[in-house]
């Protein structure tokens, strides 16, 4: 594919998530060759990262084979490579397997974590946004249990078995929710040598209010079910500095832990390349034709994408929905113009938002109606299964689900890479000098 001259317009499409996904979907067995470049070749559907995270689910169950998806299209073809560079005048993508050639560009490389003033100490941080994110998580919450039921030294011990969440999003908010639950259920019973009521899950947010964006039911609830769970939920309290050891925040509340998850914002994340004029906010301005400014067969699709209309001046949330309708229509409209036909604007259909905190507990926002509790929960998991990618992958979450509803259980606790990064965790001297 790369190289060759065809008579079809070549279509590569850089990300396999919500957007390309979708974008790639469309335009099967139509007369285009398509390309999906991926870092990863599987697409993540993130918004379930925080189960794995926490052991609920299989980190298979929420991943799915690029390759797989389009099997049967004869018109589309994966590569497993980084694109680094475009060149818009060749119309060359550098990539770290191959150059590849196109005719038409879609970007749908999504975002990444934004640290703001703490990303001189991200390395100390753990965070959340792929599958080997989630597993490094998962296991670094056990070792640090292993560890603690031999640790002598109070204090460290605090460390080991305290977590701290930042970010009071639908992430943070989610993962505490499970983190509360795996107290509550599943930590008792794996290590009895623990006096849990020492340990501490603290949910940081910076704003006076949980969910941002979502209705004020919404928000009191979510903050009611946490708070039913054991984790406390400091609101209008601002990290300020973590030095691998000792949080503290505006207020001046100050927390020992070994475990900061952040989760309190991200940035759009792309190759460089791109006419400068392009860039906002560090977002890929966009028309309502998903066009990349300044370009004519360059696109931008998803959360990497910022399309200001008179309803998101700023551009829409980073949402799956948004970069799922945006990719649908993207294909749609190309097609048309193949067609001699005029594009289609996109107008975002937003069917509402829903965040879980635990077992019979979420909330959900509709457009004109908002609900929480059992039924609110039941809607958020039928939901979540029916846009899981793979039959497979549905059945199995629908499985552990159930199984870990009637349980309380879940087997999923495995530590099976020992996660070790230069600054997370143990290397502090404050650790090394609380240990002598
Ligand atoms: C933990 C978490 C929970 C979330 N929960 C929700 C939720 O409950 N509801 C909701 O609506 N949204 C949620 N979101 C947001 C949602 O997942 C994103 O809005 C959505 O994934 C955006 O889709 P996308 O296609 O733009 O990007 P992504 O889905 O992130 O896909 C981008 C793809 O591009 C690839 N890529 C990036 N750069 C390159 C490169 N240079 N070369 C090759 N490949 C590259 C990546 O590997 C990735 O596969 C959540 C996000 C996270 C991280």
């Amino acid at each position: 594919m790369e190289d060759s001259a065809k008579s079809r317009p070549h279509i590569v499409v850089v990300g396999g998530g919500f957007a390309g996904l979708e974008f790639a979907k469309g335009l099967k067995h139509k007369e285009v060759d398509v390309t999906i470049v991926d870092k990863h070749n599987y697409h993540t559907f993130q918004p379930l990262l925080y189960q794995v995270a926490t052991g609920g689910l299989e980190p298979d169950s929420i991943a799915y084979p690029l390759r797989k998806v389009f099997r049967k299209a004869k018109n589309v073809f994966v590569r497993w490579a980084t694109v680094e560079h475009i060149n818009t005048e060749t119309q060359v993508l550098t990539t770290d397997l191959c150059d590849i050639h196109y005719d038409y560009l879609v970007l749908a490389t999504g975002s990444t974590g934004r640290y703001f003033n703490f990303e001189g100490i991200k390395d100390k941080m753990l965070t959340l946004k792929t599958v080997p994110d989630a597993l490094n998580l998962r296991s670094y919450i056990l070792q640090n249990f292993e560890k603690a039921i031999a640790e002598q030294n109070p204090a460290y011990f605090e460390e080991l078995i305290n977590i701290a969440i930042v970010g009071g999003g639908p992430t943070g908010l989610e993962l505490a929710g499970a983190l509360g639950e795996m107290k509550q259920h599943i930590l008792p019973l794996d290590y009895p040598e623990i006096d849990l009521n020492k340990m501490k899950i603290v949910l940081f947010q910076s704003g006076e209010a949980l969910l941002a964006g979502m209705s004020e039911l919404a928000s009191k609830k979510a903050l009611k079910y946490l708070k039913e769970l054991g984790v406390e939920v400091r609101l209008n309290d601002r990290v300020v500095d973590y030095d691998g050891d000792v949080l503290k925040t505006q207020g001046g509340y100050e927390m020992r832990t070994d475990t900061l998850i952040w989760t309190a914002g991200v940035k759009a994340t792309f190759p460089n390349g791109l006419p400068e004029a392009a860039i906002d906010c560090g977002r890929v301005r966009v028309n309502q034709f998903s066009n990349v400014l300044g370009t004519n067969n360059i696109y931008a699709i998803g959360d990497v994408a910022e399309m200001a209309s008179e309803d998101f001046p700023r551009g829409h949330p980073m949402m799956a929905p948004v970069a799922q309708q945006q990719g649908q229509l993207l294909a749609k409209n190309l097609l048309r113009s193949q067609a001699g036909k005029e594009m289609q604007p996109f107008v975002y259909n937003d069917k509402g938002t829903m965040a879980t905190v635990g077992r019979n507990r979420a909330v959900v926002d509709l457009p004109k109606y908002s609900f929480s509790g059992f039924w609110a929960w039941i809607t958020w998991m039928l939901v979540h299964v029916a846009l899981l990618v793979g039959f497979r992958n549905k059945i199995a979450a629908l499985f552990d689900w159930v199984v870990n509803y009637f349980t309380y259980d879940s087997p999923m606790r495995l530590i099976i890479r020992p996660f070790r990064e230069e600054g997370v965790g143990t290397s502090s001297s404050v650790k090394e000098e609380l240990r002598r």
